[in-house]
């Protein structure tokens, strides 16, 4: 850094614009800090959106391969992260988890109403609006009425839109900006209260001395060629990290600091079925409504599951499909009458996360026996739903197995000795921990207000922050969770700057 360059040094430094980076960001800069916020994707608006997979995916989105189980992971790569290419599912802090929080984990600063106050600004900031009957597409509907022919419990989800036209293509970037993602929402707040946003830098390392955060050491990107350009360093004496799970974790190892341990997910595959009538399961919001019958939040005591309705994009649909050349093409032929759901279970499975010689993330996460299980038990319910609802054929995602017509056939189903690798698409895009706020420095990477152990001023505020999976889409939470870290930070930050402050982020 060259002395004197001012825009190499700020008040706070925030690392990443998603979920836990942009109400972060707004809260410091509203309160008055002169904050920079580094975001290693490209900043990409409305209008850029194009709806094709083929250019949007690489530019908005990123996927890992877990090597143990061949799970992939999906998270977001550019200004505003995940919540770009989420589909836009609002759920409220469970009680349930908040408790467990409190209870089992030792963080009693994270008391029920506390966290009431952020999650209600939240839900403000971000428009999150009840979705109605005329919200809910043919493919919803389809899970709505399997779920009323069985008496089990269900709702249409809340989602985060102003004027949603029913496009279907949430996951590529929302083309006509209903969808009020933090590109649209906390980052130009945080902008608007002066916060300075640098997107294609990516943060390599972040600086400690005498037990001190002193600032980062980042990398420009190229726009063109993607290429990193010259170490540059960074200075401030906040830092609150905001990477996403696969990054704020190597993030602190990169840097000499213990993290990476209680890495949670939200597992999930997908069943398909093929109705008599036209489904057109591509258009509408890409979900919409759950079953909440198996959930084990929010009130319920079942399994731990949920079943969601998501789109059948055709390349989705085909990678969650079982079997190759003619059975693939012969359920692709009927795309226009297919109705797709997604298990969104809530693991008990713990990985980890470390970095290898280059410093770069490897994910370890093997699904215990219990969550194999607990998937088994969701898609034979949800094949029962199915077939309740009237289809016709309903296709499985284990790679071997026939699709089945009536409930007769789920036989095959239970003789299969599920691994993870036996799913056509074990995924997940609910990503938790790595760097999880805990009651000591043993059981955790930072404390309950998100203070990294033993490095002054530096924070976590995004999903690796959390102790563990939600059981719910998460992004309410995380976001909530986000602007309480940040309240405390610029509270903490020193008087001179708590003269500056302007107000608090839970006030508008
Ligand atoms: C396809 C998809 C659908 C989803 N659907 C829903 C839904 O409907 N409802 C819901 O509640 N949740 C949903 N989620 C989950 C939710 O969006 C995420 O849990 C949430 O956004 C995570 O917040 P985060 O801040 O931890 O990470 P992110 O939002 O991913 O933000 C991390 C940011 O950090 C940046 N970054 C990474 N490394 C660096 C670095 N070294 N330097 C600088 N910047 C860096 C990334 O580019 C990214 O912008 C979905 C997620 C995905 C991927
Ligand atoms: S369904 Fe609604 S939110 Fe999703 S991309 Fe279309 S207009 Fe945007």
């Amino acid at each position: 850094m060259t002395p004197g360059d001012e825009s190499l040094r700020a008040d706070a430094i925030v690392v990443g614009t998603g979920a836990g980076g942009g109400p972060a960001a707004t809260a410091l800069a509203e309160a008055g800090l002169d904050v920079l916020v580094l975001e290693s994707g490209a900043r990409h608006e409305t209008r850029d959106f194009d709806g094709e997979p083929a250019t949007m995916l690489p530019r908005l989105m990123k996927a890992t391969t877990v090597p143990d189980s061949g799970m992939e992971l999906y998270a977001g790569a550019c200004v505003g992260g995940s919540t770009v290419v989420n589909d836009a599912l609002c759920w409220r802090p469970p009680p349930e988890v908040l408790a467990r929080w409190r209870d089992e984990y030792g963080l009693r600063g994270l008391e029920d109403s506390d966290f009431s106050r952020y999650a209600d600004a939240v839900w403000q900031q971000v428009h999150a609006t009840p979705t109605g009957p005329g919200d809910l597409s043919r493919n919803a509907r389809l899970l709505e009425r399997g779920a009323q022919r069985l008496g089990w419990v269900g709702e249409a989800m809340a989602r985060n839109v102003r004027g949603c036209a029913h496009l279907g293509l949430c996951n590529l970037g929302c083309p006509t900006g209903a969808k009020q993602s933090a590109l649209l929402t906390w980052v130009p707040r945080a902008e608007r209260a002066g916060a300075r946003v640098q997107p294609r830098t990516r943060v390599e390392r972040v600086l400690v001395e005498a037990g001190r955060v002193r600032g980062v050491e980042a990398r420009r990107l190229d726009a063109a060629t993607g290429q990193a350009g010259d170490l540059l360093r960074w200075e401030s004496p906040l830092v609150v990290l905001a990477a996403g799970v696969l990054e704020t974790p190597a993030l602190l190892l990169r840097s000499g600091i213990p993290a990476g341990a209680g890495l949670q997910f939200h597992s999930s595959v997908s069943v398909t079925a093929r109705f008599p009538e036209r489904v057109y399961g591509f258009y509408g919001p890409t979900m919409s409504y759950a079953v909440t019958e198996f959930s084990d939040v929010h009130g319920r005591q079942g399994p731990g599951f949920m079943l969601e309705n998501v789109t059948v994009a055709p390349m989705t649909t085909a990678a969650s499909l079982p079997g190759f050349g003619p059975a693939l093409e012969h359920a692709m032929a009927a795309l226009p009458h297919l109705a797709r759901t997604v298990v969104v279970l809530r693991d008990e499975t713990r990985g980890r996360l470390t970095i290898d010689r280059q410093g770069t993330a490897v994910v370890s996460y093997a699904p215990v026996p219990h969550d194999l299980e607990r998937l088994r038990l969701a898609i034979r319910q949800l094949a029962r739903l199915y077939l309740a609802a009237g289809a016709e054929e309903v296709w499985l995602p284990i790679e071997g197995l026939a699709p089945i017509r009536r409930e007769a056939e789920l036989g095959g189903l239970d003789r299969v000795a599920l691994t993870p690798r036996d799913f056509t698409l074990l995924y997940a895009v609910h990503l938790f921990g790595g760097a999880n706020m805990s009651a000591t420095p043993q059981t955790g990477a930072c404390d309950e207000f998100g203070r990294v152990w033993g490095v002054r001023g530096l924070y976590v505020s995004d999903a690796s922050c959390l102790p563990s999976n939600t059981g719910a889409n998460p992004q309410i939470t995380i976001m909530a969770n986000a602007l309480r870290i940040a309240d405390g930070s610029a509270l903490a930050s020193g008087p001179r700057r708590a003269s500056r402050r302007r107000h608090s982020s839970v006030s508008s």
